[in-house]
């Protein structure tokens, strides 16, 4: 067969032209990618060896050579693990089968650094290659076949693929240095990039010295040796090279569980945010192996989704060496580490937790994904919610659900809550005047899953979470602290009021009520017991979820507020009635506008202020 010409699929070359053209500054993390690639392959070789043993009849040692030719600028990149055949080459160096380099684009910053820390964590890390090369060639034979292929590219849009006889199994990446990149020519700065970057390679990585190869890297798997032998510099390293990151861990959890089911897991928690953290198609982050051999990177449920960010390794000896996918699904040994993993973790956190600057790193940079468990985790919901950090009425500080609880008030036996997007928006609704004048703290729930936890978890320590739309009998029990303004109106005139006020809205609220949640404001709106919040309302418009219906909608009133107690005045003037009319409708479009929502009818809310006006001035 002779050559083929193709071209690479849109997308990797608006790839190609980012890594080439802007992220060359950081060009050292090539070498980092071609190597976790060629490391990745050798543990897939070995992890189907262990199942097909035919496949590595021809040699079970893996290992990584990387060679200079410095008169040519040429350097070498070679594993013996799976390789590729033909198709693979075109599927894995040619197109993106995953959506990783669109996730890659759409994310990229503009901060060069920061960018070029990207490329691994998104699938592209290959094409890192061609930071620091002007022409790759791949020479490669997948284990079992027979048929070498040679790849070639310029990386300038198309690459050519040729039958080649005589490769060896595994892959071989020749580099055909850029004028500008001929430092990496020089073996002593490729041995200290490894040594940077890639040291904890499982596999041994070999560079020539004075005519013998010699083994740079220290080829250890680090969880399998002793916590007290290990550095901080080196869980680091650890870290970034498992996380293609470049952050510190916020937390570093490294121990041996011994009992029922033996494993050892290293764990870490990044300081940032990962990229896809609320991706549904993110890769799960925690590696598996048995006894120093890995299994698989992409087991769904070894850690629970609300512990995504979590990253490491997990090391068991309670696996078969030649265990298979289906048997890893139907296998209760995994979910037994699992429970184990989070209660560690779990247990972990509120150590960390006792710090509270500290803490709110983590809470910041995690919290939305963990607070999740709440409603995911029966098991262990509680030590979540006690775990959780909410922003409140009190202050800027994030509070827990202890510290609210130890600061509640005589009478008060819920704790309060109001959902919405922002807190500083929340804090000046009317919702919350009789709250603050009976000095109640409210938490201020603004994540989408605050809508829905506290169904999973109506109380915690024996206190109800209640919305503040339904604070109701029980703020009223509650002594004011400072003394509320404004006589409350008579029970008749209160009642006649009301009733008008139903005539006038007809079928458009469900009802009108007093409360004593007001201070300032004559009037709110909140939806129904029973019905989703206003909050969950818009936010389902604005994803355009259909609604059902729109929930039923009730107008608390005042009793204590001027306005009111003029309208049921102005209510025994028939002559004054439609005024009245008008001044319940304008009400209702305040509360709604208090709320952060459209008034229902734009047109008649004008005429209504306009004819108020002219009557005011
Ligand atoms: P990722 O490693 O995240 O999948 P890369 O861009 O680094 O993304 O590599 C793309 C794909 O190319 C890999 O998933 C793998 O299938 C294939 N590949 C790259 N290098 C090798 C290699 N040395 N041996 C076998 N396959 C490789
Ligand atoms: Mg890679």
């Amino acid at each position: 067969m002779s050559e083929e010409k193709l071209n690479f699929q849109a997308e990797v070359g608006r790839v190609l032209d980012i890594v080439v053209n802007s992220l060359y500054s950081d060009a050292d993390i090539f070498l980092r990618e071609l190597i976790s690639n060629a490391s990745d392959a050798c543990d897939k070789l070995r992890y189907m060896g262990l199942m097909y043993p035919d496949l590595i009849a021809d040699g079970a040692e893996f290992k990584i050579n990387i060679n200079v030719e410095k008169s040519k600028n040429i350097i070498t990149i070679a594993d013996n693990g799976i390789g590729m055949n033909h198709d693979d080459l075109i599927n894995n160096l040619g197109t993106i089968a995953k959506s990783g380099s669109l996730d890659f684009l759409n994310n990229l910053s503009g901060d060069v650094k920061k960018d070029s820390n990207l490329i691994g964590q998104f699938g592209v890390g290959f094409y890192s290659a061609f930071m620091v090369a002007d022409k790759v060639e791949v020479r490669s034979r997948r284990a079992g076949e027979e048929q070498g292929w040679l790849w070639v590219s310029d990386g300038k849009g198309s690459f050519s693929i040729s039958e080649l006889q005589n490769v060896q199994r595994g892959t071989e990446i020749k580099l055909f240095l850029k004028k500008t990149s001929l430092e990496y020519a020089d073996p002593m700065r490729l041995r200290q990039i490894i040594r940077q970057y890639s040291d904890h390679i499982a596999f041994p990585i070999y560079m020539d010295k004075e005519g013998s190869p010699e083994v740079v890297n220290s080829a250890l798997a680090l969880w399998t040796r002793n916590k007290a032998e290990i550095t901080v510099d080196q869980y680091r390293d650890f870290y970034r090279h498992i996380a293609h990151a470049f952050d510190e861990p916020w937390l570093t959890l490294h121990y041996k569980a011994e009992g029922a089911i033996e494993y050892t897991g290293l764990l870490f928690i990044p300081e940032q945010p990962p990229f896809d953290l609320f991706q549904l198609d993110r890769k799960p982050a925690v590696k598996l192996y048995t006894n120093r051999v890995f299994i698989s990177d992409d087991i769904p449920d070894l850690m629970p989704s609300y512990l995504r960010f979590v990253k490491g390794v997990i090391d068991t000896k309670d696996l078969p060496l030649n265990v298979s996918r289906e048997m890893l699904q139907k296998t209760p040994v995994l979910e037994k580490v699992r429970k184990g993993l989070v209660r560690r973790l779990l247990a972990e956190l509120k150590t960390k937790a006792k710090n509270n600057e500290d803490y709110a790193k983590f809470w910041n940079a995690m919290g939305k994904a963990f607070k999740e468990g709440i409603y995911e985790d029966t098991e262990n919901r509680e030590t979540i919610a006690q775990l959780s950090r909410f922003y409140s009425t009190s202050g800027n500080d994030l509070v827990s659900l202890d510290d609210y609880i130890s600061k509640m008030k005589e009478g008060q036996n819920s704790i309060f809550y109001m959902t919405g997007e922002n807190p500083e928006v929340m804090r000046n609704s009317p919702q919350l005047e009789g709250f603050e004048a009976r000095g109640v703290e409210v938490l201020l729930f603004t994540d989408p899953i605050d809508e829905f936890w506290p169904q999973a978890l109506p109380a915690y320590k024996d206190k109800n979470f209640k919305p503040v739309s339904m604070a109701g009998d029980e703020l009223e029990k509650i002594k004011k602290s400072s003394e509320i303004e404004g006589e409350e109106l008579s029970k008749t005139d209160l009642q006649s009021l009301i009733a008008y006020m139903k005539i006038t809205f007809g079928n458009t609220l469900k009802d009108v009520r007093t409360t004593d949640k007001l201070v300032k404001s004559p009037v709110c709106l909140v939806a129904a017991e029973g019905d989703i919040s206003l909050n969950l309302e818009r936010m389902m418009r604005l994803h355009q979820q259909p609604l059902a219906r729109e929930s039923d909608r009730i107008l608390e009133i005042n009793p204590r507020h001027k306005l009111i107690s003029k309208l049921a005045e102005a209510l025994k003037d028939d002559t004054k009635k439609s005024l009245v009319a008008d001044a319940a409708m304008l009400l209702l479009d305040q509360a709604l506008v208090a709320e952060g929502e459209p008034v229902k009818n734009p047109a008649a809310f004008m005429q209504r202020i306009t004819s108020f006006m002219l009557k005011g001035i």
